[in-house]
């Protein structure tokens, strides 16, 4: 990777994890969920509001953990904010592709605005004890997303 892009990508990792966006509890959420990643000691609660028709209407967070746990939580809210549920779990999808590998042969193909948002994540793939920091927040969406109004569910990153 050029070392300009790297430092504008860790410029981006420790901007998010300093002032994490969407850092909140959502008052009224239709979905919530809490993930744990013991590894590392990160832990956050996510809330969700949907519309009608299946949008993610808002998403916040609250938790304590890494820089990179917290980062990809603030992306992760920022970037699914307006998307149907079927896309932010495609997004999720690719981006566990990306934390892992580092690449990301699909991400010409729609969602690719979305995508390029979370690129400077994907070099946590160079730290194989990092990518479920990375990807907590994702797999915590997913829980949010399966689970019913009133229940609060459970995920882990392992
Ligand atoms: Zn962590």
């Amino acid at each position: 990777m050029f070392d300009d892009l790297r430092d504008l990508y860790q410029e981006v990792i420790l901007d998010h994890g300093r002032k994490p966006r969407n850092f909140r509890r959502l008052e009224n959420a239709d979905r919530s969920a809490r993930g744990d990643n013991p590894m590392c000691g990160d832990r956050m609660g996510l809330f969700l509001k949907l519309t009608p028709d299946g949008h993610i209407a808002d998403a916040a967070f609250q938790g304590r953990g890494c820089a990179i746990s917290m980062a990809s939580a603030s992306l992760m809210t920022e970037t699914v904010k307006g998307k149907t549920a079927a896309e932010a779990e495609e997004l999720g999808t690719r981006f566990r592709g990306l934390a892992m590998t580092g690449t990301c042969p699909d991400c010409g193909t729609g969602l690719a605005d979305e995508m390029e948002r979370l690129q400077p994540l994907s070099g946590v793939h160079e730290y194989p004890s990092r990518v479920k920091c990375a990807t907590l927040a994702w797999h915590t969406l997913n829980a949010a997303l399966e689970g019913t109004p009133g229940e609060e569910r459970m995920a882990s990153s392992e």
